[in-house]
C-alpha cells in the first residue's frame, strides 16, 4: 500500500493528506467505525464539538495501540461558543471528551457574520495555540472577505481553511486567497455526499482507469492539492476510499472534472449561516 503523502501547514506541522471524517456518525458507533478507519490505515481524523461524536473519536485513538504522535486529530469549535472565553472553555471540555492532552488542529467551525465578532475568537484560538495545546490552528467556511478582515486585525495566519469543494463546486476563488496567504485548503464533503457519484463524467473516467466513482473523485482533489477526509460508515468504501495512491489521473481527465463545476452547494452558505 503506497503511502499516504503529507502537507506541510504554513507553521511547519504536517498533516497527512487524506484523513477520515465523522460528521453524522451516531456517538454511539464513533469508536468502532473510527478504529475501522485506524486500522485500514487513516491516519487523521476529522471531529467538530457539534458532531457530539469526540468522545468515539478519542476512544479510538486511545483504543487503537497506535502512538498519539501517529495520528493527526482536529476539531472544531462549536458556534454556541464564539465569545472569547466561551472558546477557552469549549476547547478543554474537547481535550476533555477526547481524553487527549493536546489537539493538532482547531478550528473556528463557521464564521457566523450576524453573531458577533470572529477577530475575537481567534484572539482565543491564538492564546490556545500559544500554550502548545494545539499545534495548529486555522478556520473554516472562510470567504475571502472573513480571511482578508482575520488578517488584518490579528497576528496568527491560519494554518488552514476548511470548506466545501468537490466537482460540482470547485471554489477556484477561495482556494487562490488560501494560497496566496499560505493557508492550506480542506475540501469537505469531497463527493458532495455522494451526488457527484452518479456523474456520467466522472463514471466514463473511473471506467476508463478501472476505479470506481468515489475513487477517481478522491484522486482529484488530491492531484489538486487539497486535503481531504472522506466519511463512511461502511468498511468496504472506508477501505476503497483509502486506496488512492497507486493510479493518476491525466491533465485532460482533471480538467473535464474541475469543469463539472456549476457553484452548487450542499451544505449552507457561509455568508448567511448563523448556526
Ligand atoms: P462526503 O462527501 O464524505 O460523503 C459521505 C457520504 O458518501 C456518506 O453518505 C457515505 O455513505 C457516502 N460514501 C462515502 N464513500 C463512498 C463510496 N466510496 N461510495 C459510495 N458512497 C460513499 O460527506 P461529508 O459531509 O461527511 O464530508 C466529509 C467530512 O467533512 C465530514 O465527515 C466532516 O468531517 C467534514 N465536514 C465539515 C464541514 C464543515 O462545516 N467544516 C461540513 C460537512 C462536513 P456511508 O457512510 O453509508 O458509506
Amino acid at each position: 500500500m503506497t503511502a499516504v503523502p503529507d502537507i506541510t501547514l504554513n507553521n511547519a506541522v504536517r498533516i497527512p493528506q487524506l484523513g477520515f471524517g465523522t460528521f453524522q456518525i451516531p456517538p454511539e458507533e464513533t469508536r468502532e467505525t473510527t478504529l475501522a478507519a485506524l486500522e485500514a490505515g487513516y491516519r487523521h481524523i476529522d471531529t467538530a464539538q457539534m458532531y457530539g461524536n469526540e468522545k468515539g473519536v478519542g476512544q479510538a485513538v486511545r483504543d487503537s495501540g497506535l502512538d498519539r504522535a501517529d495520528v493527526f486529530v482536529t476539531s472544531k469549535l462549536d458556534n454556541g461558543a464564539h465569545a472569547h472565553d466561551d472558546a477557552l472553555q469549549a476547547f478543554d471540555r474537547s481535550l476533555e471528551e477526547l481524553g487527549l492532552d493536546h489537539l493538532d488542529l482547531f478550528l473556528i467551525h463557521w464564521p457566523l457574520p450576524g453573531r458577533g465578532d470572529f477577530v475575537e475568537t481567534w484572539k482565543a484560538l491564538e492564546e490556545i495555540y500559544r500554550s502548545g495545546r494545539a499545534k495548529a490552528i486555522g478556520v473554516s467556511n472562510f470567504q475571502p472577505h472573513h480571511l482578508r478582515r482575520l488578517l488584518e486585525s490579528t497576528d496568527v495566519v491560519p494554518a488552514v481553511n476548511q470548506i466545501e469543494v468537490h466537482p460540482y463546486l470547485t471554489q477556484d476563488d477561495v482556494r487562490a486567497v488560501d494560497a496566496e496567504h499560505g493557508i492550506a485548503t480542506e475540501a469537505w464533503s469531497p463527493i458532495a455526499q455522494g451526488k457527484v457519484l452518479e456523474d456520467p463524467t466522472i463514471n466514463r473516467i473511473a471506467q476508463r482507469v478501472g476505479r470506481s466513482p468515489a475513487q477517481v473523485t478522491l484522486r482529484w482533489h488530491i492531484q489538486r492539492g487539497d486535503i481531504v477526509f472522506p466519511k463512511s460508515a461502511t468498511k468496504k468504501r472506508i477501505e476503497e476510499n483509502f486506496d488512492l495512491f497507486d493510479f493518476e489521473l491525466s491533465e485532460g481527465d482533471l480538467g473535464e472534472i474541475s469543469a463539472l463545476n456549476r457553484d452548487e452547494r450542499t451544505g449552507p452558505d457561509p455568508d448567511r449561516f448563523n448556526g
